[in-house]
Order: structure tokens, then sequence, then C-alpha cells
């Protein structure tokens, strides 16, 4: 297959084959960090269900409220982004032109149908303008029109809501139906979500980086900038050689296999077959196994991952389970935990978690996802809600929290290896007990000084890793911000470490 896509970067190359479609391979060794790719999207806008917000800053607006619309055209658009406009000003002359208002809504929770019109016509009016770049570039991205067409609810309203509502109303017969339910289908298959400066999710579609094969173990990390229009970079996030495949998750890691299949197959159209995905253990983590109640030592896992009818087996004893039996004790499991997650930050929701968290260590394996996830929850909470604040924590609690934090880490890096934002967040949140335990000890005289100075030189280690880690992220990012945090930490660690 030729290519005529441009990378900019000589130290990757497209192949294609009949399984993965377009995926890229390495030329040359690359080092953990390095940048692969750079790019700007070749369109971006709201995403698919998006709610009533500003077609220029994409933050949210009252869904009945005609004072914030464009002046033109009366469509959404805030205070601030009136009188510049230029995420807005091409489709704003379509709609002045053909006369289509905005309708307000009473109530936009499940989203506002009239704006999902708006990315795809953003995508076919590049087109027509860049028609080049299009052929190159995004021409080439799966769209799967035969998987999208079964689901019928949705290729219906897309048809309605879309693709008629342009050609009719819009007045732009131009474009066949047919191209637009194709655009409609590149950004559901190829868009990746990012944030504005504000908070704001939008979607944006990356030519080059669009073409990277999913992997649930991904060997890269994306960065989207929104201080500079969304900018991606892509790094290696571990040493790369000659020749390897890159790959990066389309999904959440910290998800159990059948969560992630279900999401790719949804969203993506295909069945992971990556070597966590075909290992029944997920490398050897047990995320979605059972403790077994029979011989009280093995782990129930499927006896295939990709049948979700097969059989869960004992890895010590011989006992079995149906596969509907596992999946109705994970539903209830996790309806119980998703209404203590609905509990606002706060004590009571604390101690929700925490019993939850007891109660299923006797039914789930000891790295279970639902059990990182709970995991996860408690290590925010402990330190920050009121009444368990860094300050008023006992000693036994602040180990309780450097426990939760190293078991978390641990399942990170066997599904992130290298440079993961999560492990960076985590080994920020372990570094304080760390600190606080080796004070108290010291104190306490139950270590002596050398030993005071290898654990402060331990949490140096962490608060390194973590700012080597957010280092490169937007400044503007939450990771950004926690970046700069964990910066000066590290100094006044540092500091107080030469006093001594
Ligand atoms: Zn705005
Ligand atoms: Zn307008
Ligand atoms: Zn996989
Ligand atoms: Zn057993």
């Amino acid at each position: 297959m030729v290519n005529k896509l441009t990378l900019n970067s000589n130290i990757i190359e497209i192949k294609s084959n009949p399984i993965l479609g377009r995926y890229l391979v390495t030329t040359d060794e690359i080092i953990c960090d390095e940048i692969i790719i750079e790019e700007l999207p070749f369109i971006y806008g709201p995403k698919v269900n998006s709610p009533v917000i500003c077609l220029g800053c994409y933050c949210k607006l009252d869904c009945n409220n005609d004072g914030s619309r464009c002046p033109k055209c009366k469509w959404p658009l805030c205070e601030n982004c009136i009188d510049y406009n230029k995420d807005h000003h091409l489709e704003c002359k379509i709609f002045s032109e053909a006369k289509t208002k905005f309708q307000n809504l009473n109530n936009d929770t499940y989203g506002c149908p009239q704006l999902d019109c708006i990315t795809p016509l953003r995508l076919l009016l590049k087109m027509e303008k860049d028609p080049e770049r299009w052929k190159n570039e995004v021409e080439p991205m799966e769209y799967h029109d035969k998987p999208r067409q079964e689901n019928k609810e949705i290729w219906n309203a897309d048809l309605i809501n879309v693709a008629k509502y342009l050609r009719g109303p819009c007045k732009l017969d131009r474009f066949s139906e047919e191209q637009i339910m194709r655009a409609i289908g590149i950004l559901e298959v190829n868009a990746f979500e990012a944030r504005t400066a504000a908070g704001y999710p939008v979607r944006c579609l990356f030519p080059i980086t669009g073409i990277l094969a999913h992997s649930c173990v991904p060997n890269t990390t994306r960065s989207i900038y929104p201080s500079e229009n969304f900018r991606v970079r892509l790094r290696a996030m571990v040493d790369l050689k000659k020749g390897q495949q890159l790959n990066h998750s389309y999904t959440y890691t910290l998800d159990g296999t059948a969560a992630r299949q279900e999401h790719l197959k949804a969203g993506k159209y295909f069945v992971c077959k990556c070597e966590r995905c075909s290992d029944p253990t997920e490398l050897g983590t047990y995320f979605s196994s059972l403790k077994c109640k029979e011989c009280l030592k093995g782990l129930i896992s499927t006896t295939d991952p990709f049948d979700p009818n097969a059989l869960w087996k004992c890895s010590q004893c011989s006992s079995t389970i149906p596969h509907d039996i596992v999946s109705q004790t994970i539903n209830r499991i996790q309806s119980e935990v998703d209404s203590a997650y609905a509990i606002e930050p706060s004590p009571e929701r604390l101690e929700a978690v925490e019993i939850l968290y007891r109660k299923f260590s006797n039914t789930l394996s000891p790295l279970h996802f639902i059990q990182t996830s709970l995991r996860q929850s408690l290590i925010e909470m402990y330190g920050r809600v009121e009444g368990y604040e860094m300050n008023k924590l006992t000693t036994e609690q602040i180990k309780y929290k450097e426990n939760l934090c190293r078991q978390v880490i641990e399942v990170i890096k066997i599904f992130e290896p290298g440079l993961s934002r999560s492990k960076a967040i985590l080994l920020y949140e372990l570094h304080i007990p760390v600190v606080l335990l080796a004070k108290t000890y010291f104190c306490e005289k139950k270590i002596s000084i050398d030993e005071f100075k290898n654990k402060l030189q331990e949490a140096v280690g962490y608060l390194y890793e973590c700012h080597n880690i957010l280092q490169n992220e937007d400044p503007i990012s939450h990771e950004g911000s926690l970046s700069r945090i964990s910066q000066q930490a590290l100094k006044e660690l540092r500091e107080s470490l030469e006093e001594l």
C-alpha cells in the first residue's frame, strides 16, 4: 500500500496488514520519554451527547437561556466568545445563511442532539478546504459502517440529527448522506477526548496519532495541550527497539478484561487480542479473579478470556463456577461500590468505601480491579476529607495509606510500565506517609539518624520520579500543576536532608 501521509518524524513508519489495518512501527531505537509524534488536530469540536456548550470555548451554557447565543446565527456562544470565535466561524456562516436557529431545551442532562452535527460539519468543511490532506490523512481512517449500522437506534439518530439535518434545513446537500455518515464514523472510531484549559471535554481528530494500534499494556503515552490548540505529543513510555510496533491504550487500563473488551467493542468495533487480554490471570495480577471458597487458597479465573460463556476455574483445586454466577457476583458488588461512590467526598463516603473494601476482600482477588478502585478512592480521601486530614491520622492510618499506595503502584507497573501518569500521581501520594512515618519514628527514637535519612532519600526518589513523569504535561492541566507541586516538595525535602 502506498502511503502518502508524510510523517514529520524519521523514527517511525506506517505499515498495514489485514488484521490491524494501518499501524506504526519504529525504524530506530527510541528511548523512554522521547517524543515520537507531535501534531495538531485536523479538527476538534464538541463530543457526542454533549450538553449545551459554547461553540467557541466549550464551556457549559444554560440550555434554556437566549442570553448566551451567537449574535449572528443564534447558536450557543458564551459572552467571552462573541467577539472572537475562531472555532465557530465556519459553521456560523452556514447556520446564518440557512437561517437554522438553535432551539432551546428544558433539560440537557442526556445531551443536546442539535450539537451532534457540529464536529462532523467541521470535518466536512475542512475536507472541502483541504482536499489533499483529507485524501492522504483522513480518508484512509477506519469508519466501520457495517457494525455501526447494526446499532439501529444510534445510526438512525445520526441519520436524522446530522445527515438529514445538514442536507435539509442547513442546505448542505452538496454533501451526500454517505459522506456525512462516514464523517460521523471516522470521528467515532478515531477521535481522542481532550479537555480545555477550564476542564470541558472536546474531541480531536489526529491523523497520525489516530493510526496507533491499541494494546491494554501500552508502550506510548499521549499528552494533549489545551494551551497549544490541542496539540498532541506522543512519547515512548519505555525504551523501544527498532522495528517495534507502537501501541496505545484506547481504554481505561485499570478496568478488568470484560469491561475493557466491552468498551473497545462498543466504541472501536474490535476484539483486543493483546498479551494481557489473552491471559486469564491478566499478566499474573488475577485482576478479574475471585477467591476460591472451596480450597480458600486458589483464585478462580476464566478458562477462556475470549469466550464470555466459558467456565471459571480455581488455580489450586478442581472447583469451578459458571460464568453467569461470576458476572452476577461482580454486578452486585459493583452496584454496591457505585452507591458508595455516589456520596460526595466526606467522612461518610470514606467510611462506606472502607466497609466495602474490607467486605469484598473475602470474595475478590487481592489485586482485583474493584479492590484496586476502592484503594484509589481511599488513597484520595485519607489525608483530605474532614476529620481525616493528614495531621489527624494515627500512625496506623498513615501506614495503611502507604500500603494502599504501594498495592496500586504494583498493579500500575504491570499494566502501564514506564512513564505512567497514574503512577506519578500515586508516587506523590506515597511520599507523604513515607516522610511522616520517618519523622514520627525518628522522634520516638525508633530509628537511627541514618535510617531516617534513608527513608527521606526514598521519598526524594518518589518525588523525583513523579516530577520526571509529569514535567512534560501542559502547565495549565491538573497534572501540570501536580508537576510544580512535586518539584517544590522535592526541593524542600532535599534541603531538609542537607540540614541533617
Ligand atoms: Zn465561549
Ligand atoms: Zn454564530
Ligand atoms: Zn487487550
Ligand atoms: Zn480452589
